[in-house]
């Protein structure tokens, strides 16, 4: 599991100070699906950015089973994030110039223990698609690569800093399926930040965020597969 004791995060720019995180105490358990809600300023991206190890907390202690990353210098950090931890955001990030397969291929390549290039791509359904360049391909089926590219060496946990914003209603759940296919055909914790409250039916636990707080904590003991939900 990762675990997070009393976080905190502010930010100080110039004279004024943001407390993007006001102590979050959280145990995100191994194959987990954990979704996170929240208005806009909330601290999703804060919580998502402190946990992953893309910024470091202001104060309090994050523990990756028994590692502590908060007591990691800079390099072991990153050694940890790139061995361990898969990213997807907003934007796509596909190198333009690669096919679908050799997009995934890179990522492929960073893991200790890949998987499989074009099993990955079947799992996201582009089988079909995997010789075309990104450019050739909808913004749905360009970020399906890109979820691809980051589950394809394998990480233990994969963040998704609102995968789906830039995608219609339509192809956001297509997306947002695959993730919670991936969780379970591969049993990859899942942590995802969206604006589609639909998706709190696939997850075992939806956190709502506010003013740097979790306000809110919904349970799932029985969720859903994205099929039951009609969703991919
Ligand atoms: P959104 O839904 O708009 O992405 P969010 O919930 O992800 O919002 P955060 O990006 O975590 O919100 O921001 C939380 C608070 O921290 C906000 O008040 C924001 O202004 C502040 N903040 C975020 N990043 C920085 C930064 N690099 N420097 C200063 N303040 C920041
Ligand atoms: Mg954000």
């Amino acid at each position: 599991p990762i675990i997070l004791e009393n976080v905190t995060k502010t930010y100080q720019t110039g004279e004024v100070q943001t407390l993007a995180l006001k102590g979050i105490d959280l145990i995100i358990e191994d194959g987990e699906f954990l979704v996170i809600l929240g208005p806009s300023g909330s601290g999703k991206s804060t919580l998502l950015n402190v946990i992953s190890g893309l910024d470091t907390p202001s104060s309090g202690v994050i523990r990756f089973n028994d590692q502590v990353l908060t007591d990691y210098k800079e390099e072991a950090l990153t050694a940890f994030r790139r061995e361990n931890l898969g990213f997807v955001f907003q934007q796509y990030n596909l190198l333009q110039n690669l096919t679908a397969y050799e997009n995934v291929q890179m990522g492929a390549a960073i893991g200790k223990e890949p998987l499989d290039v074009e099993e990955v791509l079947e799992k996201v359904g582009l089988q079909e698609q995997m010789h075309k360049y990104p450019y050739q391909l909808s913004g749905g089926e360009q970020q399906r690569v890109s979820v691809a590219r980051s589950i394809a060496k394998n990480p233990a946990i994969l963040f998704c800093d609102e995968p789906t914003g830039s995608l219609d209603e339509e192809t956001a759940k297509q997306v947002l399926a695959v993730l919670e296919q991936l969780n379970r055909s591969l049993g990859t914790t899942m942590v995802v930040i969206t604006h589609n409250p639909g998706i709190g039916d696939m997850a075992d636990r939806v956190i709502k965020m506010n003013s740097g707080i979790i306000e809110n904590t919904e349970i799932h003991d029985s969720k859903k597969s994205a099929k039951e939900i009609g969703w991919g």
